[in-house]
């Protein structure tokens, strides 16, 4: 058949529409009243966009026979195209912000997501966004109220500083600390803290742009009390302190205890500044796991250590939701609520409203950890994570004959990520999937653009999930997304 003959087999736009509306049998769709909105199995298009998809797909057709991929005219009929049509309405019209299923074992992993927001939290969200809420409003008074009110209290209960305020998130933190104390004069920081952290935040970067003037000291792997001593000027607006999140130094390696670093700054009356970075509320010691407690020090332990204004993050450890919390003494909180640029970085109600569902979970310590999924997955027991890596693989083994697919069950590390605990691996178990005639980094490319995406990691040339990440109703997403990658393959 020539292309033309082709070109003319196609159906047209209202002769596939019909199709659709059969297809969907909804009585509406043929005669009676026509609604803007056309439902598709579990789709709700508005009609143009629609007749506009029809269109797009008949375009690939038309391609595709240009290509010389399609050659016969049964492909062409109604029956033929609505298939792959289908297909394509789905993809096109589904969100593109969606979820996936973390199979990678990475707990706090920025590219999706960082962390999950507690059920509470979630739900708090859901209320503040849809009524009108007491955001800046005081109900005792009647009158305008602040934003930060609903927060602050807790955030002082729980890291034992004066006052509290939280901004969009801990770059803007920073910037803002930065902004209000060291503008057009010189903040002191140890040589060894000018990190970058994921994503091109940079220390020096965001100090310049506050118009701060960066003064170095010390070595990359030492810096003692003189060198902070001997720095200090005329100029000099404060010292600070840069937890060096995502890379630690090992071996010959110092610094200044953070009480030495605040009797140097009192004795020369200079704010003492800490960006913890990730920060923490949650006392692994005694959650069992104090080798997270030696890399990652709590927020309480840098305020008492005397600390003058701390900033961490909202969605790493603390497991709440993007925002950058700026804890410390009063009379320096005051100044950084009084700068304008406060206004610019203010955080919305529905981040207010998880953080401070968040917080109220941190006033129980065992409850923080039961219903905190950041917390819960870093705390999650080696003989948990083993029965579900074993269940996984009986429900895998149950859907694949062992001739399709290879499933073995193996030790493996897990990353708490985010910039936290740099390098800590925690042991879990991961279920290992070896599909004949598929390579891992193929298969792992599939799984990606399945009808639930899932993003796995590959081990020793196999594909591996890591079940730490997966909540035990994410064990069934986790085959189908399989089942369809290798359905793909046939
Ligand atoms: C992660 C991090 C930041 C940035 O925090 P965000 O919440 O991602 O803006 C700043 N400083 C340190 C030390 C960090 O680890």
């Amino acid at each position: 058949m020539t292309a033309n003959q082709l070109f003319r087999a196609l159906p047209s736009v209202d002769v596939l529409l019909k199709a659709l509306a059969r297809h969907s049998g909804n009585p509406d769709q043929e005669g009676g009243e026509i609604s803007p909105l056309f439902q598709l199995e579990d789709l709700v298009l508005p009609r143009a966009l629609l007749r506009d998809l029809v269109n797009a797909y008949l375009d690939e057709c038309r391609k595709a026979i240009r290509a010389g991929k399609i050659q016969s005219a049964d492909e062409l009929g109604v029956d033929g195209v609505m298939p792959g049509l289908l297909r394509f309405l789905r993809d096109k019209s589904r969100p593109h912000f969606r979820r996936v299923v973390n199979a990678t074992g990475v707990v706090i992993h920025t590219n999706l997501g960082r962390s999950r927001l507690a059920e509470e939290a979630a739900q708090a969200v859901a209320e503040a966004c849809s009524h009108y809420s007491n955001l800046e409003f005081n109900l005792e008074t009647g009158e305008r109220g602040s934003r930060y009110s609903h927060v602050e209290e807790l955030l002082c209960s729980l890291t034992g500083a004066e006052a509290a305020l939280v901004v969009n998130n801990n770059a803007a933190a920073v910037l803002i600390v930065l902004d209000t104390f060291c503008k057009g004069r010189e903040a002191i920081v140890s040589r060894g803290e000018l990190v970058e952290i994921g994503g091109s935040f940079r220390i020096p970067e965001v100090m310049e742009k506050s118009g701060c003037t960066l003064r170095e000291v010390g070595a990359t792997n030492r810096a003692h009390p003189r060198d902070y001593i001997n720095a200090i000027n005329e100029n000099t607006a404060a010292l600070m302190r840069v937890h060096t999140s995502n890379y630690r130094v090992i071996g010959f390696h110092s610094e200044v205890p953070l009480n030495e670093m605040q009797e140097i700054a009192r004795a020369h009356k200079l704010p003492l500044l800490v960006d913890l970075g990730s920060g923490s509320l949650c006392d692994f010691a005694a959650a069992g796991l104090p080798v997270l407690a030696q890399d990652e020090p709590r927020v309480q332990k840098i305020v008492a250590d005397g600390a003058d204004v701390v900033t961490f993050s909202g969605d790493k450890v603390l497991g709440g939701p993007q925002a950058g919390i700026i804890v410390g003494r009063r009379e320096y909180i005051d100044q950084i609520k009084k700068n304008p640029l406060n206004r610019a970085l203010r955080i919305d109600k529905m981040t207010l409203a998880a953080l401070e569902a968040t917080l109220r979970l941190y006033t129980e310590p065992e409850l923080a950890i039961k219903r905190i999924p950041t917390l819960r997955l870093i705390c999650a027991g080696q003989d948990e994570l083993r029965k579900k890596a074993q269940k996984l693989a009986r429900m895998l083994r149950s859907r694949f004959s062992a001739a399709q697919v290879n499933v073995s069950v193996r030790e493996g590390m897990s990353l708490i990520g985010g910039g936290s605990f740099p390098e800590r691996h925690i042991p879990t178990t991961l279920v290992a999937v070896e599909i004949a005639g598929v390579s891992a980094k193929d298969l792992r490319e599939r799984l990606l653009s399945t009808t639930q995406p899932m993003v796995a990691r590959i081990e020793d040339d196999k594909l591996c999930l890591d079940v730490r990440t997966l909540e035990d109703d994410e064990l069934r997403l986790a085959v189908d997304a399989l089942v369809e990658a290798l359905a793909a393959q046939i």
